[in-house]
This record gives C-alpha cells, structure tokens and sequence, in this order.
C-alpha cells in the first residue's frame, strides 16, 4: 500500500480547518444577530472644558445586512468643567435582549499655556545664561505660571518653554546673539557720605555687585583711593567692577575726616554769578587783606567782557569755581542737559585760565527744590550729585549765608549775618554774589573783622572738606 505524503496531509488538515472553523465564523458574523459596536472606548480621554456629546459610542441590533437601532440608558455624568475621572454605565436593549457596557471617562487639560514673548533683540552671555527678559505665561487652568518659565540656548536660539501642571508645554524659540553689553550693578554698602571725627578708624563697609551674566560679582570690585584718619580732609573711594565680557561699572563714596575740637580759624568766602563789574573792586579788596576766595563763575551776559578778571582772579590765587554757563534752571531738565552746561563754562575757564576746574557750585545749591519745576519727577538732584563725584568732581554748598540773596541789600546787615557765624563751623563757607554791589561793599568790613579776630581766608581746594547740603530732590 503506498503511504500519504506529508504534503498531502497538510492539504487535508487545512481543508478541515477551512471547514470547521474559518466558515461557520464567516457564517456568523455575517448572519448571526447581535448587538453591533462602534466607536465605543472603555478608557475615554476628554478635554477640560469641552463640549460633551454622547459618549457610549455607535450601536444597534443586528447582523452584516441589517441593523436596528436600540434603546440606550446611561448612568453617571460627566462634567467636563472639573477635571477628574468619571465612571459611566451604558445599557443597551433590544427586544427583551440586554448588553451593558461599563466606561472610565478621565476629564484632562490638553491645553498647553499661552506664552507670550515680546519682538525684541535677544541676547545671551558667553556662560550660557540668558538675561533676564519680559515675559508672560498664562494658563487655562493654572492661571498666571510666569514664573515657571524656563530658558535655554539651542543652537542658536533663546528657548523659552512652560508646562503646566497638566503637563502640556508651550515651546517658543527666539534667534539671539552671543553679546552681553550690559555693566554690572555696583551698589554701596552703608552711607554714600560718611563722616569720620580725626583718628577714628575707617571701617570699610564694602559695595555689592551683580551682573545680568556673571551673577554675584562682589569679589571682583577693586577700591581706588584711601583713607587716611590721621589727616583731616574729604577723601574720595571709587569702586569699579568688571564683568567677564569688559563692561564696567563705577560707584564712589566720600569719606569726610574732620577734627571737631578745632574750630575753623579759615573761612571761606564764595561769590557766585559773577564775574561783574564789581568784581575787579572785590579783587582789590581781598589783594589787600591778603584774603583768598572763591568764583563760581558764569556766563550771563553781566559777565561778558570781564575774562580778564577771571584770569586776575586766577592768577591771585583765587579759586575759579564752576557755577553755570547759562544760569537757566532748565539745565536741570536732563543729566544730559546739566552736563553741556557745566562742561561748557568748564571749557571757558580752561580757555582763560589754563586750568582744568573741577570744583562746582550747583545752581540754587545741591538742596535746591527749583529744579522740581523742569526735571518732569525724575529727582534730578539725587542723580547729578552721585555723577558728579563719580566724574572728578567735587561740589561745595556753604553753611554761612549772607543774605544777599534777597533778604537785605545793606552792607552793614551782610557783614553782621557773615561774621556772627564766624567760629561756628570747623570748615564756614559763606556764600556771596559779585554781581550785587552792597554784597561787594560789605567784604573790606568782613575781612577786617575776621584779620582782627585770628581768621585765615582762604581759597577752596580739591582738598577742602565738602560742604555740602541735604538734597531734597
Ligand atoms: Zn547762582
């Protein structure tokens, strides 16, 4: 008998298969009645705050040829306003036959934050840092996450990026430069003017600085300057700082060492607003008590044609202060606009005299409250005082005031109100104006007051201690 072929046994195990299995569910699924489900999912995701439509997916009753719609119940709600998990149940009937069907609905955000980022240049630091920049992010649900936005540098670019506690991420990617111009922030510690009484020590209470790239940069701040307690004076520290990129920044303080058992035996006359016409009567005046002074000059048109006097004055050993070119208050409108004025009547002494004056008076003194009127709430004052001593100079308000400014045109009054004050200060500066005869008249009985009382009048120097106002704007 001849034996079957293995090839013919898989044949036939095939065919049976065919037969038994693969037919009769082709048969059924085709003709057999059953409830028919589509689009139904019994894990179901759906977002927070959208509108909810049926979710019990696509049903009937019936075969591949025909199929009734059935009756559904569901149990259960879900309230897509509040995120969270819902558990719904769906009964299907049709004709006495039952199907149930059990769904898991999870309520989630899906909408990622709102960033908002201006159009700007955008820069980074060689660190890899990025500045600080403005930014804002909003979410649906978490409300304001500003601060939960994250930056980095790919490739090129700024990234800023956001998630909210749903986990949705809002990517936004700017171009940037590798560039940092910004200078550092250099803050004193302690007092911007400090008083010291002689051979007390000077503890210095040191400066903060910050840069936007290189963070905390207090120790790289080197002083210029010292104090020496032992001599009494107004002593400048200027303290500068460098960040990694080269950009600078400055601050200084004044420290003032005075010897407060002596009382001043030197005053210091001061006349501002000149020079005038009376000016070469008050030279002669003071050339014969052998008394120096102080000009803090101008240029109003009362003042053309007397440069000679300024270099008289200068050449006698008077001190050419820097007052103001015009003598407008508007100078105070700006830093930008005090500065052309001041270097201005700065220039004009130099072309006089030769001499670099770094000594100034402001206008209506450093406490003045006119400058209130033009400089639009921007406290002028507290700003041109710091910039000044940051740029070399050093400014002279008085403590003496002679009152001719206003309050009396009698010689006789101005040589009591000055000399009355005389032994009052360790350093009096009185403060006059050339440009008023009466206040010029009054000076030889000044001078032969203090001559016979054992007072020295001298000229303000780069080293006279600062006399200076409180500002009050
Ligand atoms: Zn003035």
């Amino acid at each position: 008998m001849k034996s079957v072929k293995l090839e013919e046994k898989i044949v036939i195990v095939l065919i049976s298969i065919l037969l038994l299995i693969v037919i009769p569910l082709v048969f059924s699924t085709l003709f057999f009645n059953k409830f028919q489900i589509k689009d139904f999912d019994s894990v179901l995701e759906i977002a927070y705050q959208s509108e909810i439509t049926f979710l019990g997916g696509t049903v009937c009753y019936g075969n591949a040829f025909s199929c009734f719609d059935v009756e559904v119940h569901s149990e259960g709600e879900v309230d897509s306003f509040k995120i969270g998990t819902y558990q719904m149940k769906y009964t299907y009937m049709f004709d006495g036959k039952i199907l149930e069907k059990m769904q898991t609905v999870n309520v989630v955000d899906k909408t990622p934050p709102v960033l908002e980022i201006e159009d700007r240049e955008y820069t980074y630091c060689k660190n890899g840092k990025v500045p600080k920049y403005s930014y804002k992010a909003v979410d649906n649900l978490d409300g304001d996450i500003t601060d939960k936005v994250s930056s980095s540098i790919i490739d090129g670019h700024i990234v800023f990026s956001v998630t909210d506690s749903s986990g949705n991420t809002t990517t936004i990617e700017k171009q940037a430069m590798l560039k940092d111009e910004e200078a550092p922030t250099i803050l004193l510690k302690g007092e911007e003017k400090m008083f010291l009484s002689l051979d007390e020590a000077y503890n210095e209470p040191g400066v903060s600085a910050y840069d936007n790239c290189d963070g905390e940069i207090s120790q790289k701040v080197v002083v210029d300057g010292k104090v020496d307690e032992k001599k009494p004076g107004t002593y400048i520290l200027t303290y500068t700082v460098m960040d990694e990129s080269g950009n600078m920044a400055h601050i200084s303080r004044s420290v003032v060492v005075e010897d407060k058992k002596i009382v001043g035996r030197v005053i210091y006359l001061t006349f501002d607003d000149g020079p005038s016409a009376y000016t070469t009567k008050l030279l002669d005046i003071l050339k014969k008590y052998n008394a120096k002074a102080t000009f803090f000059v101008t240029n109003q048109s009362l003042s053309y044609g007397y440069d000679n006097v300024i270099l008289r004055a200068y050449q006698e050993g008077h001190t050419i202060g820097l007052h103001s070119y015009s003598h407008n208050y508007a100078i105070y409108q700006s830093e930008q606009a005090y500065f052309d004025d001041l270097y201005k009547i700065q220039e004009k002494v130099k072309n006089i005299t030769g001499h670099t004056s770094k000594i100034i008076r402001f206008p209506g003194g450093s406490s003045n409250t006119i400058s209130r009127q033009y400089d639009g709430g921007s406290k002028i004052m507290s700003k041109l005082t710091k910039l000044v001593l940051e740029k070399g100079f050093r400014y002279y308000d008085w403590n003496i005031v002679s009152g001719d400014a206003g309050q009396t045109e009698s010689s006789s009054e101005i040589i009591s109100n000055v000399t009355k004050e005389f032994g009052k200060f360790s350093t009096p500066i009185v403060l006059q104006h050339d440009i008023k005869s009466f206040s010029v008249d009054a000076v030889e009985g000044i001078l032969s007051y203090g001559v016979q009382n054992g007072y020295r009048f001298e000229a303000i120097t780069m080293n006279t201690p600062l006399i200076q106002h409180r500002v009050n704007n």
